[in-house]
């Protein structure tokens, strides 16, 4: 076969994981609704999204503990569901971490780990056991037992386990949720470091977009059922595709702002270029987005707004204050520019993508 041949093969090769039009429905509610979505081999996902928008249903769908009501989920190009056709869960390659730890009590470390490659040769099992300790920053834990263990080193071990076998796919339902703030902050880039080393791939589940955005290549946001945007975080967080997204990642707030020209907005603060795919006609009223970090706080500014609340960040201060137009946004200023309530700053500003909503995007 040619080099050129060669090539072509590769370019063809499926997605670890296609889903295309996946619905399901208990007691004729939808559930989960034409759910999209494509993960390549080696690639992390993350769903985030409310509570009750389907998440856990969409990846008990992908494990096959349930089986969709229309549409189909594809592995590495072999139909996983159909409406009428199911692999079992077990013959997925894929591997499940859910919230609530769960491990054998009166097994050691090493015995909850090697659980799901027990038909390995012994000393395969060990080495791999080893392995995965090491990785997890856990060496020598082989003996221990579940109950002399911390929480985050339960989870540490659950997830281990769940990579032993070395599964396709690994799906992580609220995975991280049940550690506290600085245990998930230094375990959840560790997982994404060991997840790519291993390459394996993976799908989080959780509602907090920092955990998603830290862990995960693509996220996608679920709500009532629906997977409204599945991008890059980078992406989610400048260029939301609706209100909800955009609220939902992050702090933020939507101004007033008048289309004056076929590729600009004109707003309370100032006139902003656009690249008008949404085909916005002059004299349209829309929304645009300010992330805190579109306005910067700068003493020598004459654009100003009235301070209304201040938060100390440590590195920085969130300031919310109120523009001449009566509207509220968000601004960053460094730590040591400490102004009082009620004071009137100098803004500057400094967006880099203009985001905009019309009526269509609710
Ligand atoms: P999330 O994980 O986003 O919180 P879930 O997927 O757990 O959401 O649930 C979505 C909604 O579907 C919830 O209202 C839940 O009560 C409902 N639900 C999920 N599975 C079933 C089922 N098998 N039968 C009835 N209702 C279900
Ligand atoms: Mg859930």
């Amino acid at each position: 076969m040619s080099a050129t041949a060669n090539k072509n093969k590769e370019q063809k090769s499926p997605p670890l994981l296609e889903l295309r039009g996946i619905s399901f429905a208990a007691a004729d509610k939808p559930i989960v609704s034409d759910v999209d979505l494509t993960l390549e081999q080696g690639e992390i996902g993350a769903i985030i999204g409310p509570s009750g928008s389907g998440k856990s249903t969409l990846m008990r769908l992908i494990a096959g503990f349930e089986l969709p009501h229309g549409g189909s989920i594809m592995m590495n190009g072999q139909t996983l569901s159909t409406t009428e056709h199911s692999v079992e869960p077990e013959n997925r390659g894929v591997g499940m971490v859910f919230q609530d730890i769960v491990m054998f009590p009166h097994l050691t470390v090493a015995q909850n780990i090697a659980f799901g490659i027990s038909r390995w040769q012994p000393d395969k099992q060990q080495e791999r056991i080893r392995e995965l300790l090491s990785l997890f920053g856990l060496p020598g834990f082989e003996d221990r037992y579940p109950h002399s263990l911390s929480g985050g080193e339960q989870q540490r071990i659950a997830l281990a386990r769940s990579m032993a076998r070395r599964p396709n796919l690994l799906l992580l339902d609220e995975a991280f949720s049940s550690l506290d703030f600085v245990h998930r902050q230094k375990l959840v880039p560790q997982v994404r470091e060991i997840l790519k080393n291993e390459n394996i791939s993976a799908i989080l589940v959780t509602h907090d977009h920092n955990e998603a955005f830290v862990l995960a290549d693509q996220v996608g946001i679920m709500q009532n059922g629906h997977l409204e945007q599945w991008d890059t975080p980078f992406n989610l967080y400048h260029k939301p595709g609706n209100r909800f997204a955009a609220r939902f990642v992050g702090e933020g707030v939507l101004i007033a702002a008048k289309v004056i020209d076929t590729q600009k907005v004109q707003t309370a603060i100032g006139i902003h270029s656009l690249d008008n795919s949404d085909n916005l006609q002059i004299g349209d009223r829309v929304e645009m987005l300010l992330r805190p970090d579109d306005i910067l706080h700068d003493d020598e500014s004459d654009f100003k707004g009235k301070v209304l609340q201040k938060s100390f960040r440590g590195s920085h201060f969130l300031y919310q204050v109120q523009l001449e137009s009566n509207e509220q946004i968000f601004c960053l200023a460094d730590s040591h520019h400490d102004h009082r309530i009620g004071e009137w700053i100098g803004l500057n500003s400094n967006i880099e993508h203009v985001v905009i909503f019309n009526d269509i995007d609710k």
